[in-house]
């Protein structure tokens, strides 16, 4: 791995460096290349203009030695007093002695430009050379001078020796441009005109000198000398100087191969169309006769600015290449040392990168194999801050799995835990996770075993499988199915299973708890029948019950017929209608008339108690306050006599739902028990109020007896009484509260006795009814 990405890394870098290499080489040439070529080409733009200077003074120089000539008495005097013999002799003299060596031509004409002595050739004279435009100027009175092209017949006049110095036949030059022409007659020449005036200033006539160019190499070597020195490269001048007549080369110090000046050859095409045609200055690169040069031509111009020739000036170009392969050599010395040292640069860096990342490797290595133990990597760069967030990420980890360690360890305890059979299955029905009692009931090899295999023997899923109604369903699901062992004994089994979901809410698996309720079966089934025969039962006690009432109410009803005979017998006996009685006999008559009553009230209250329920019952909504107030007035004798105090704390908005008439009978039954337990001068109270939002409560309150503790419940039973000796102080036949708790369950109330907390005895009877009767 590390190899691995130090390669890449150096790969990376060589690649990178390589490229620069090439890159800054080529740009390096290139450059260079191209600051030699500007710098050669201002240079020699300038070497031309300097060689344009000196050789505008090669024609000054002429006009000066006209200029000069023009003073000599010989010439002027004899021109002034037209003795033209004299002034050929004179003029002719003069230039023998003083100017053969530095004019090629000396003339004088008069002042119509007809020529009269020529300086070297006296002979010719007579010839108008008005054509002249330099000629004319100086008629004009003005000295002049410029470089022009004298025709062959122009220079025969004047000298055949400048004819045939003039005279060029072509060197044939490939690159020229073809012209029709092998040779050229004519001559360039730097001519000069000056006017000659008479004592009183007429102008007598005109001297005018020429020096030919032509073969003449005096003001290209001076150029040549000025410019470059004579400085050589290889055997070469490293500067040269050339004059061209037209396009032809008429004086230059460029050498052919044999060592000859190289005139008579022809310009290429290309300088010619550029400078000789259009006019324009050229500059570039150029193979000058055998030789790369860096040149510059200008065009040549006369009097009349009708182009004539051409000034060139050429630069070897070798030594300065040369000079260019020195620098750039050294250059890519200079490039190829930065680019090892900066290998070792690259190496170094790339150890110091490789490095941390190795320690990260590790560190990631180490979580492959569970093992946490952070990297050191101490840099303040991206590296670092990579360590860091590794190392975060590291301790987080480390703290996710404490939780998943932690979670998983639950869970197996909750598996552990359970007591039945428990394990957790795959999408595909294999056994995943089993606690000990199911690896104890079916091995400890069910782990990757298929469910339906290990718990139910079977080679497929099962057709009533609880895990596909799961899947289904996608909710818990609990089924119970039986099976049959080898023996043919049934079991039932309850099987639960819950879905086991990934992050995004999907099923990927089910827990699977197995429990045996065969026993618990079989109890529900010993315990249908038993409700079975229950409620047979009990439909056949209603039947008796009912029965019963019946029967009671029967001989109830046939009682009282003759116990209303009995008692207005007994009356009749007691007023004295049936005759004298003793005192004995009226004690006894009123002792059976006492118990007939009591008789009387018991089969009244034994008929209501049976009655009750096959009544007919109407309930109204009615308010409660009304129904305790007509119970109340049924005491309104009894109160006065017993002087106990009544009060009725019921406001007017209590209403519910309710049979008026039966729960009428509730408050006389308290409240006749209330009355009857409560000695003289004690106090009876009702109130009432609303429980809660549903409910009523009603206290009945008594300053009596009270009831004990223990008596609390038994007092609701029938014919209970607390003083039920022969001998008791209180009437009764304890079947009141019987029927009171009767009617209140009725109307799905209830009642209980307590003892009244606010005084020293007494009880405190409490009803709790619903206001809507459904
Ligand atoms: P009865 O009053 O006809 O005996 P009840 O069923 O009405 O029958 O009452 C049963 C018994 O409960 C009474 O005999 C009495 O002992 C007791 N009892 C009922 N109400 C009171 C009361 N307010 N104070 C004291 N004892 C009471």
């Amino acid at each position: 791995m590390e190899t691995s990405i130090s390669k890449r890394f150096a790969f990376a870098f060589l690649v990178i460096t390589f490229t620069s290499f090439f890159i800054a080489g080529g740009m390096g040439v290139y450059l260079f290349n191209n600051m030699v070529q500007t710098t050669i080409q201002n240079e020699i733009g300038h070497d031309l203009d300097a060689a344009d200077v000196i050789f505008q003074t090669q024609l000054t120089n002429t006009e000066e030695i006209v200029k000069y000539s023009s003073g000599y008495s010989r010439i002027r005097d004899n021109l002034i007093n037209n003795d033209s013999a004299a002034l050929r002799q004179g003029l002719f003299d003069i230039y023998n002695e003083r100017f053969n060596d530095t004019i090629d031509i000396l003339t004088v004409t008069d002042k119509h430009g007809v020529v009269i002595a020529r300086a070297r050739n006296p002979a010719v004279f007579g010839d108008s050379v008005i054509d002249n435009s330099l000629i004319q100027q100086a008629l004009t009175g003005e000295t002049i001078s410029s470089t022009e092209i004298m025709t062959r017949g122009g220079l025969l006049k004047e000298s055949e020796l400048l004819a045939a110095q003039a005279y060029m036949e072509f060197t044939p030059t490939p690159k020229a441009k073809p012209r029709p022409d092998t040779n050229s007659t004519s001559g360039m020449v730097l001519m000069a005109a000056t006017p000659i005036f008479d004592y009183e200033g007429n102008l007598a006539g005109v001297l005018y000198g020429a020096n030919l160019i032509n073969r003449d190499f005096t003001i290209v070597d001076i150029i040549k000398d000025a410019l470059f020195k004579n400085v050589e490269y290889d055997g070469r001048d490293v500067g040269t100087v050339t004059i061209f007549q037209e396009d032809f080369r008429i004086s230059t110090n460029v050498f052919t191969d044999s060592g000859e000046r190289a005139i008579t050859t022809r310009v290429s095409q290309e300088v010619n169309e550029a400078v000789l045609e259009r006019g324009e200055s050229w500059n570039s690169r150029a193979f000058v006769v055998n030789a790369w040069y860096v040149t510059a031509y200008k065009p040549i111009r006369n009097f009349d600015g009708d182009i004539i020739g051409i000034m060139y000036v050429g630069i070897l170009e070798q030594p300065y290449i040369d000079a260019g392969y020195k620098i750039l050599w050294a250059y890519l010395g200079f490039l190829f040392l930065g680019f090892v040292s900066s290998m070792f640069i690259a190496r170094y860096f790339t150890k110091s990168i490789i490095s941390p990342i190795k320690k990260l490797i590790e560190g990631t290595e180490a979580i492959a194999k569970g093992e946490f133990k952070g990297i050191d990597v101490i840099t303040h760069d991206e590296i670092g801050e990579l360590a860091n967030a590794f190392n975060d990420m590291d301790a987080k980890l480390q703290n996710t799995m404490a939780d998943l360690i932690s979670s998983r360890n639950e869970i197996e305890a909750i598996f552990e835990s359970i007591s039945d059979v428990a394990s957790a299955q795959d999408m595909d029905m294999k056994i995943t996770f089993a606690n000990r009692l199911a690896k104890d009931m079916y091995g400890d090899d069910i782990i990757g075993q298929f469910c339906y295999n290990v718990y139910e023997g079977k080679s497929e899923v099962c057709d009533d499988c609880p895990a596909t109604s799961l899947l289904e369903t996608g909710g818990v699901v609990r089924t119970i199915h039986s099976k049959y062992d080898n023996e043919g004994v049934q079991s039932h089994i309850e099987t639960t299973g819950s879905p086991l979901k990934d992050e995004q809410g999907n099923i990927s698996g089910m827990v699977m708890i197995r429990r045996d309720v065969t026993e618990q079966k079989t109890l529900e089934n010993k315990l249908r029948v038993s409700y079975v025969n229950l409620e047979t039962a009990y439909e056949e006690l209603k039947q008796l019950d009912k029965m019963k009432s019946e029967l009671v109410a029967n001989i109830s009803h046939e009682i009282r017929t003759p116990l209303t005979s009995i008692r207005g017998y007994t009356e009749l006996m007691l007023d004295g209608t049936l005759g004298q009685t003793t005192n004995q006999q009226l004690k006894g008559m009123k002792v059976v008339l006492r118990n007939v009553d009591r008789l009387t009230r018991m089969i009244s209250n034994v008929l209501d108690l049976s009655k009750f329920d096959q009544q007919e019952r109407v309930v109204k909504e009615v308010g409660l306050k009304e129904i305790i107030k007509h119970a109340v007035d049924d005491f309104e004798n009894e109160i006065p006599y017993k002087s106990i105090g009544i009060t009725v704390d019921v406001s007017d908005n209590l209403i519910l739902e309710c049979d008026a008439d039966a729960l009428e009978q509730v408050f006389i039954n308290l409240l006749g028990n209330a009355i009857k337990f409560t000695d003289k001068g004690g106090s009876v109270s009702i109130q009432a109020y609303y429980e809660d939002e549903h409910h009523i409560h009603i206290e009945v309150i008594d300053t009596g007896v009270g009831i004990p503790e223990d008596k609390f419940e038994l007092v609701f039973d029938r014919f209970y009484q607390i003083d039920a000796s022969s001998t008791r102080k209180y009437g009764g036949t304890g079947l009141g509260l019987a029927i009171t708790k009767k009617i209140v369950e009725w109307h799905k109330g209830t009642i209980w006795v307590r003892n009244n907390p606010n005084g020293s005895s007494g009880s405190v009877f409490h009803i709790i009814l619903p206001r809507k009767h459904n």
